[in-house]
């Protein structure tokens, strides 16, 4: 993972993804604050935040094309019609969706992000991208298999070629969950459960389920949105009034 710097606002890039020329990609860090139109700031605001953000990219925020992000496991497939939808009005977001994959040029994909695992998707032999949004109950529902399975099926994508980077997240020592959630993932192994305490590593379970896919070639980072929060912002450790980090991933144009 690299920190660069755009008007002295870090962001972060990684380094698989940086060696395929035909991708733009980035991950907001807190200095360009809040990115989320759905949290209760001014909206105003907001679209500021995320029109540096797409500056430092050099990408027009009209273009970016964002979900509603509901905690599901369903993934949406956008093309040029999509084009801006959520880039400045939240209610004009794609519905009921936490992936978004394209192999349309110059339509970048947007997604936010506060804890919950940001997963990065490249396909560099049929040039197609996705961006993926992984809390609890996206990962216990497999949404980044889902993922796979829709390049297969729209991209012809041979899961061997595809590349995965796993982005900041929240670390198991932070993420304790209650003995409900704990119990839907007793199977997984990523989990620490002492009688004091049940911890669970989203980051590793999804590593599993893209290698179980036959993905060779994951970047798993391992900075904790909830350690770190001079650079992060985090649902959880800021009790749930926090804002939000977005990543972006785009096909480059001709
Ligand atoms: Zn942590």
């Amino acid at each position: 993972m690299n920190i660069l710097t755009y008007k002295n606002k870090r962001l972060l890039k990684f380094n698989v993804l940086e060696q395929i020329s035909f991708v733009e990609h980035a991950f907001s860090t807190r200095d360009f604050g809040n990115l989320g139109l759905h949290v209760g700031d001014i909206k105003e605001n907001v679209i500021e935040n995320r029109k540096l953000f797409a500056d430092s990219l050099d990408i027009d925020y009209k273009k970016l094309v964002s979900a509603k992000q509901v905690h599901g496991n369903n993934v949406v497939r956008v093309n040029m019609e999509d084009i801006g939808k959520g880039s400045t009005d939240y209610e004009e977001s794609i519905e009921n969706c936490d992936a978004l994959i394209t192999d349309v040029p110059n339509l970048p994909l947007f997604a936010f992000y506060a804890d919950c695992v940001p997963i990065f998707i490249v396909d560099p032999d049929k040039k197609a991208v996705g961006l993926v949004h992984s809390g609890w109950k996206g990962t216990l529902n497999n949404i980044v298999g889902n993922v796979i399975d829709a390049f297969i099926k729209e991209f012809a994508s041979h899961p061997s070629d595809l590349i995965a980077v796993i982005g900041p997240h929240i670390c198991m020592e932070c993420y304790e969950v209650s003995n409900d959630i704990i119990e839907k993932f007793r199977d997984d192994g990523y989990l620490k459960v002492t009688d004091s305490v049940n911890q669970l590593d989203l980051g590793k379970i999804i590593n599993n389920q893209l290698s179980d896919k036959g993905l060779k070639r994951i970047e798993q980072e391992n900075c904790c949105t909830s350690c770190d929060l001079d650079m992060f912002y985090s649902h959880r450790k800021e009790f749930g009034k926090t804002g939000r980090m977005a990543g972006i991933i785009m096909i480059k144009g001709d």
